[in-house]
């Protein structure tokens, strides 16, 4: 099979082709056909597997005929970073074509928006809320639109976007081609699908469990030694480019310093930087200026760098579906990758669930030549603990008002008031086993 089997406009063709495509990846392979043929369709697949592709090309064929200067394509995406790099793929394939599309998400300005829309585009990528803006304010004209996408609805359901999905697919006429595209299939998600959908056809590609390009491994490891395992796992290890997960804004950012302190090229995508910073960071890491991102779950959806080699959990993800997108940024569209991820005593309930899904145990692995046995220092605790919510962090300032140190002050000497104080942590000597609190047994439960 290749792609001149399906007969797309040659300026679409020629896209392709200079793009360098030429095997379609199954999900290309298994949607394109009916898409083409004005079919609705549901494809069950994960970022990775080229799912991009499958619905760009044959927007880009229809739209070859027919009117320009309307918005005749929508395609809704739960962040900037997926609708950026939508936007992106749409320019390259669809260099010769002539079409237009243009990006639509908050925290930048309006006004550039609405000029592009004034001035005409065929295509539109957008993130719900700054769309729903836009339809309000009749900035956008949605009448003549044809297919509507929807991409990782389920990561749309994850972050609240469902109710604002609704409210758009009430703007838009209700003869249309819709297309749906899911890594996984929770209820609401499902639901939808069958409203919104007419009749549709559905492709699947590896539902659920991670890409088998990727090999897994586990890295027991005390809480207090996860910095110092990931800087040694780094010496040690051959790598291209680097995704390391965490489970919070402040230890992305703390991360992402020692890290760089160490003396790699190293930056930290999360949710308190500008969006210019945001972009900078994803720039340098995708054009290799920067080797290594540290970046929290939210900020790093929808990255796509086609060399990230060794996709690292610093921390657990919250579910094993977190698991199957954070480690879909490596092994992507068959290269080969790798997925570290640490594991502490708290973790033994999540590994087990990720193992259900990949239907294998994962290896654990020891780094040869570490030091385990390296004791708790005595003074900063920073990452002696298991990560919390940031919320519960800052509940426990409001309650202690006085002399206590802002979060992201470092190193921090002790934590005042935490409610796992030294008896349990301090001191460098001899520890005793972890028994969680209460709130720290609950800090995984917050998951979507
Ligand atoms: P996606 O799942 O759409 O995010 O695509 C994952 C990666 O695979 C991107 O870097 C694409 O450029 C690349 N890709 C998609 N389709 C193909 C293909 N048919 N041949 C080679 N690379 C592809």
């Amino acid at each position: 099979m290749e792609f001149s089997n399906f007969n797309f406009h040659p300026n679409v063709a020629a896209g392709v082709k200079a793009i360098g495509y030429v095997t379609p990846t199954p999900i290309q392979e298994q949607a394109i056909p009916p898409v083409l043929k004005g079919r609705d369709v549901m494809g069950l697949a994960q970022t990775g597997t080229g799912k991009t592709a499958a619905f760009v090309l044959p927007i880009l064929h229809r739209l070859m005929q027919g009117p320009r200067g309307h918005v005749r394509a929508l395609i809704v995406a739960p962040t900037r970073e997926l609708a950026e790099q939508i936007h992106e793929a749409i320019v390259s394939m669809g260099k010769q074509t002539r079409l237009r599309s243009a990006t639509i998400y908050g925290g930048v300005g309006l006004s550039p928006q609405i000029r592009k829309l004034h001035n005409g585009v065929e295509i539109v990528v957008a993130c719900p809320g700054r769309l729903l803006d836009h339809i309000n304010q009749g900035t956008i004209n949605l009448s003549r639109l044809e297919v509507l996408v929807l991409d990782e609805a389920d990561r749309m359901f994850d972050m609240g976007f469902l109710p604002d999905v609704r409210k758009i697919i009430k703007h838009v006429p209700s003869q249309r081609q819709t297309l749906l595209f899911a890594a996984t299939m929770p209820d609401d998600v499902r639901r939808l699908a069958h409203e919104i959908l007419h009749a549709p056809v559905t492709v699947q590609v590896n539902y659920a469990a991670p890409i088998n390009t990727v090999a897994h491994a586990l890295y027991p490891v005390e809480q207090h030694l996860k910095t110092a395992l990931l800087l040694e796992l780094l010496r040690q290890t051959d790598t291209e480019s680097v995704l390391i997960f965490t489970r919070t804004k402040h230890r992305a950012k703390r991360v992402g310093q020692q890290v760089e302190n160490a003396g790699y090229r190293a930056a930290s995508l999360q949710g308190n930087l500008s969006q210019n910073r945001r972009q900078a960071a994803l720039d340098g890491f995708r054009d290799g200026s920067y080797q290594i991102l540290v970046a929290t779950d939210i900020a790093a959806r929808g990255i796509d760098v086609s060399s990230i080699s060794h996709v690292i959990n610093y921390d657990m993800p919250d579910t094993p579906d977190a698991y199957t997108h954070r480690i879909g940024r490596t092994g992507r569209a068959a290269k080969t990758g790798d997925a570290f991820t640490f594991m502490t005593r708290e973790d033994g309930d999540m590994v087990r669930s990720i193992e259900r899904v990949l239907g294998d145990r994962v290896e654990r692995r020891i780094l040869d030549g570490f030091d385990y046995k390296k004791p708790m220092p005595g003074r900063d605790t920073e990452f002696a603990r298991p990560p919390r919510l940031p919320q519960q962090r800052r509940q426990q300032k409001i309650a202690k008002p006085s002399g206590h140190r802002p979060a992201t002050s470092a190193p921090q000497k002790k934590h005042g008031g935490g409610r796992e104080g030294k008896h349990k942590f301090g001191g460098g000597g001899a520890r005793k086993p972890l028994h969680r609190s209460a709130s720290h047994r609950g800090y995984r439960s917050h998951s979507s």
